[in-house]
């Protein structure tokens, strides 16, 4: 995350604040210069613990309250990507950026792509809307969580949005069989539609959607396409 100027960024919410009257001032000042030391996009309990850290034993209601106070006057942003716990990062004023979230181990990777800001802005045009603002996040695995997977995995470990390919069914021949009469090939490319941990995975082979049971799936053995498009 791109580092502004601090103490300006200080002077400039102590004035705003003392406008609203000195109420818990010093505190939320303190609050603020904990945030502004962070460089990632921090949740509120981690946010109780640095503060417990300096010695600044905060009231949770309070640290939450200040920190909204903070986004109403334009100096954090509250992000909420699916799945995660709402998190609050600097808002730079006059920069913009986006995130990739690794839906297995939660990283939150920042980008900013000016041919991407301006094709939003021509779609939402091209539908009569003037766009305000926009979320752009993408969901996926980051490089190292990737890297991390062996090349086979049972069907039961693919993530929803993924298409793997069916390489192997184990339980032998009559595995097999049961594997076609579900209407699976080896070879065959599948896209996981839901696989939430519990109950049947939902499969989309071609243009058929499929419902298949933990069990079995566990014998299906898979692999993610080296490429896009492989
Ligand atoms: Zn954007
Ligand atoms: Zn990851
Ligand atoms: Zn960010």
């Amino acid at each position: 995350m791109m580092k502004t100027n601090d103490y300006f960024e200080k002077v400039n919410f102590r004035t705003l604040l003392e406008a609203d009257g000195n109420e818990g001032l010093q505190e939320r000042l303190n609050i603020l210069d904990v945030f502004l030391e962070t460089d990632e996009h921090i949740t509120l309990e981690r946010l109780y613990r640095l503060l417990r850290d300096r010695g600044y034993d905060y009231e949770p209601e309070f640290v939450r309250q200040s920190m909204n106070r903070m986004v109403d006057l334009g100096f954090a942003q509250k992000k909420q990507f699916e799945g995660q716990p709402i998190r609050y990062e600097h808002r730079h004023l006059g920069r913009h950026h986006d995130h990739l979230i690794c839906t297995k181990c939660g990283k939150i990777v920042e980008f900013s792509d000016e041919g991407l800001e301006a094709l939003q802005i021509r779609i939402a045009a091209m539908h009569g809307f003037h766009m305000l603002q926009h979320k752009m996040e993408i969901y996926g695995l980051c490089s190292e969580c990737r890297a991390q997977r062996r090349p086979l995995m049972p069907l039961t470990l693919a993530k929803p949005g993924e298409t793997v390919i069916v390489r192997e069914m184990l339980g032998g021949h009559s595995a097999r069989v049961r594997l076609a009469d579900m209407g699976l090939r080896l070879h065959d490319h599948i896209e996981i539609i839901n696989n939430s941990g519990v109950g049947r995975l939902i499969l989309a082979k071609d243009c058929t959607r499929l419902a298949i049971g933990r069990g079995i799936a566990q014998k299906i053995m898979v692999s993610l396409p080296k490429d896009p498009g492989d």
